[in-house]
């Protein structure tokens, strides 16, 4: 799939701000963390699953329409527009992809994404093994029970009132537009 060129012809990078849940391997988080970036600056774990942080559904490495991490992005982002369609089990071009005619699917993207696949599974099950739970009880009953929201909501620290826990969130974004302006956009 000859996708980089595409990109770079049209100078796209509108699926790096469509709320697109983009999920990590252990070995992408690794990666990133070693150009300097903490966990939870750039990542949400939701259901067991680890994710790509957005902020206004944009990928907080997306800085002037350029990916900032681009050398070291992770497989997910490679892999793009190719994507794994979970309901019928195949790979297929994104269809929210604004350039999805360009693209060609290659037999290695395929391999590729179904080994992708079969990775982030095998590290969402072990998470949440660590915790206790299988995915299958996940999957069953965070919904009904709001199983979820107790394991997301363990690490996080206690609010004393509501004008504390005002300071605390402007304090963070504080925070998040301090680290925004240290990082230097990487060249295309
Ligand atoms: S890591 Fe880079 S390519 Fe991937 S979604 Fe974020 S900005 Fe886009």
């Amino acid at each position: 799939m000859a996708k980089k060129s595409v990109c770079r012809t049209h100078d796209c990078s509108l699926c790096c701000t469509l709320g697109t849940d983009v999920p990590l391997t252990n070995k992408d988080i690794e990666r990133i963390k070693e150009l300097g970036y903490k966990e939870e600056f750039f990542v949400e774990e939701v259901k067991g699953w680890k994710l790509l942080k957005l902020e206004d559904n944009t990928c907080v490495f997306l800085l002037g329409g350029i990916c900032s991490i681009h050398k070291n992005r992770p497989e997910s982002c490679r892999l793009y527009p190719a994507v794994f369609e979970v309901n019928t089990n195949e790979v297929i071009v994104d269809p929210e992809c604004v350039y999805s005619d360009e693209f060609r699917i290659t037999k290695k993207d395929i391999e590729s994404l179904h080994a992708l696949s079969d990775l982030l599974d095998k590290e969402r099950a072990e998470r949440l093994a660590a915790k206790g739970l299988s995915v299958e009880q996940v999957d069953k009953i965070v919904d009904e029970n709001g199983l979820i929201d107790e394991i997301e909501e363990e690490d996080e620290p206690e609010t004393v009132d509501d004008s504390n826990e005002e300071k605390q969130e402007d304090k963070k974004n504080e925070e998040k537009e301090e680290k925004k302006e240290k990082i230097q956009p990487a060249a295309h």
